[in-house]
């Protein structure tokens, strides 16, 4: 008999993870299904579902929006990284006993300097944002050696609240947050990060050009949608490298699977099956 896992979210049939996690337990030969549940608008739904995906003998999920929060309350055993992101993104049943983890910022940071080829090590990072994404994102980027994290928010306090929040937990890698409007300042970074999700919205957020450093990769989380609005403004900016979170979606998704499996499954294909150009 497979074993048993899913992604549970609401909505979830645009969800890529039942192709990805496919691909990944075909080239690694696991014998597994995936599914997707749709754990409903209702309250107690995400609940339910986890207790029947358990009585039923599931392994693990992957949890995406809106129950990243609700995976973390029901853990026995949380990491630190999803500690400290408030929300876990994936779980594993073991010996009775529920395992949250939460590996958004781990698949970003792997995407960045394994796929993009970019290490982190003292570079200037921006995170745009100061939500769920930006709070999974910091503490990862600072331990991959980011030189300085500076968290920018349409509503600068949630962002000086989370800075504060986040910065003992960092060994010493400055973190600050504020408003889009102190970037004007002139500082810049060479890795900017779109944590935001104005794209999904056809917006960008109010960001000066001087905010690009020369050679920066401007990095969009949303995937997908093309040139997003953030890219398009990064591109005019004269920033040349621009990425999405294709490989940040591709990457997290590694990170599970060989958590649950035991096996690091190789990421190409999947990357090269869900990449939209950037026109
Ligand atoms: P969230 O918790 O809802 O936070 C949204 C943030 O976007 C807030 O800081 C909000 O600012 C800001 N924002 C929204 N519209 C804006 C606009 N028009 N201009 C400027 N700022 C705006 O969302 P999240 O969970 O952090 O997710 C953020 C994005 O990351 C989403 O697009 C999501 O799809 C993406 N994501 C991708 C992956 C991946 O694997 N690639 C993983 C996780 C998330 P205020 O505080 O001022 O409202």
């Amino acid at each position: 008999m497979p074993d048993r896992y899913a992604v549970i979210g609401h909505p979830i049939a645009h969800s890529k993870s039942p192709l990805i996690h496919g691909l990944f337990a075909q080239a690694t030969g696991q014998d597994i299904v995936y599914e997707a549940i749709d754990g409903g608008a209702a309250p107690g739904g995400f609940q339910r579902a986890l207790a029947d995906f358990r009585a039923a003998g599931g392994r693990g999920l992957n949890v995406t929006l809106p129950f990243k929060l609700a995976a973390l309350a029901v853990a026995d055993l949380a990491s630190e990284d999803a500690r400290l992101a408030g929300a876990a993104n994936a779980l594993r049943f073991e010996d009775g006993r529920i395992e949250a983890r939460n590996f958004d910022g781990i698949g970003l940071v792997r995407d960045i300097e394994v796929n993009l080829g970019l290490p982190l090590a003292g570079r200037r990072v921006l995170l745009l944002g100061a939500g769920g994404a930006t709070r999974g994102a910091v503490r990862p980027l600072a331990r991959a050696g980011a030189a300085r994290i500076v968290i920018a928010n349409r509503t600068a306090d949630k962002a000086r609240t989370l800075a504060a929040e986040l910065a003992p937990h960092l060994d010493g890698v400055p973190l600050v947050g504020g408003g889009l409007a102190a970037l004007a300042t002139g500082e810049a970074f060479e890795v900017v990060i779109n944590a935001t999700s104005a794209s999904l919205s056809g917006a960008a957020p109010e960001l000066p050009a001087c905010a690009f450093a020369p050679g920066a990769l401007a990095y969009d989380m949303v995937y997908g949608q093309g040139l997003t609005p953030f890219l398009r403004l990064a591109r005019a900016a004269g920033c040349a490298r621009l990425a999405d979170g294709v490989g940040m979606l591709v990457e997290q998704a590694a990170e599970a699977f060989a958590w649950w499996r035991g096996v690091r499954p190789d990421t190409r294909e999947a990357l090269a099956r869900l990449t939209v150009p950037l026109a």
